[in-house]
């Protein structure tokens, strides 16, 4: 068995990111047309009690690696692709294109009981937005799990299973010569610390010029671990024994250990202070007043974002 939780509350560790964002977004804490399609608009009520510490967590999450990543497209013109490890129902891929952004290919995996579920999302009738909109060309589905429309891919593969995952990203006939960046937001740390290793050095071995960015919790204490694992088991998820790094130093480690030669950590408070527009910070800062900021520093300080290349 894995030593990392079942796969299934892996799983719904999506629909609970998923849900928190909707409720952010809904709060005003960024714009976002197309993640209505996705979340359960019904849980809403059940959501209200949210503390604006998440929320501007996970506002900040979403700003850091978007702007990393538009950083990168643009450095290149546009001649580079995405690949997005664990996507779940993110909506970058959409954000970028209805902005006018320029890429060669964006590809999203997660679980096949997870893509099948985004692309009935993607497909389905009605709503006010059309997410099919955005590709380049019809979508073609196949095995109910994986999408190809143009530029854009969706498919269903395990990221520890080596051969699996190689064999379902040729289908989207990536190009290995030209910029990759990887994404990861919140999924190397439901992988044994093996499993994510051995995923990094793939990518270094086989694209020329891959980069990274990774988010994720770390400095992680025995407590702050069994909070996280309470906070989740009480709305149904249950994760036990995930492998964090605990320091910026241990995940500086992995990412240099695979061959990215150059490793950025922030903790989100850097992210937040430093790295973000200090405009928006300022104005997510007025949403939702808060009664102390130690809590919200608290928070931050356990997560973080890698920034590597090679
Ligand atoms: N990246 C999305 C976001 O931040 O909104 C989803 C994050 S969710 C916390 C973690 C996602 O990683 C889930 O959709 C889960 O199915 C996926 N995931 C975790 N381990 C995986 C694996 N071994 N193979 C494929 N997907 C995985």
């Amino acid at each position: 068995s894995n030593s990392v939780s079942d796969d299934y509350s892996v799983q719904r560790t999506n629909d609970d990111a998923t849900q928190c964002k909707y409720f952010a977004i809904q709060k005003g804490y960024w714009k976002d047309e197309f993640i209505g399609r996705f979340a359960n608009s019904s849980a809403n009520v059940a959501e209200a009690r949210r503390f604006p510490e998440i929320s501007m967590g996970y506002w900040a999450r979403t700003a850091a690696i978007e702007k990393y990543v538009r950083g990168f497209l643009e450095e290149f013109n546009g001649n580079a692709q995405v690949v997005s490890f664990g996507c779940g129902f993110d909506t970058l891929f959409w954000r970028l294109v209805s902005s006018g952004a320029k890429l060669a290919k964006y590809v999203e995996v997660d679980f096949s009981s997870v893509t099948s579920k985004k692309i009935r999302h993607i497909l389905k009738p009605g709503g006010s937005v059309d997410l099919k909109k955005s590709f380049e060309s019809e979508a073609v589905v196949s095995h109910h799990a994986d999408l190809h429309a143009g530029n854009y891919h969706l498919i269903g593969a395990d990221l520890r299973q080596t051969s699996e995952l190689e064999q379902k990203l040729a289908t989207c006939q990536l190009d290995h010569d030209i910029p990759t960046i990887f994404i990861a937001e919140c999924v190397l740390v439901y992988m044994s610390a093996n499993a994510s290793s051995s995923l990094l050095k793939n990518l270094v071995s086989q694209f020329r010029q891959p980069a990274f960015v990774n988010y994720e919790q770390f400095r992680t204490s025995d407590a702050f671990t069994r909070v996280m694992e309470q906070n989740l088991g009480e709305r149904g998820i249950q994760l036990h024994g995930l492998e964090m790094c605990e320091s910026a130093e241990k995940q500086e480690e992995r990412f240099r250990n695979a061959g990215f030669k150059s490793v950025k950590v922030m903790d989100m408070n850097q992210i937040f202070n430093q790295f973000l527009d200090q405009n928006e910070v300022a104005r997510i800062r007025t949403i939702e007043m808060l009664d102390e900021m130690e809590l919200l520093e608290q928070l931050l300080a356990h997560y973080c974002v890698v920034f590597a290349r090679v």
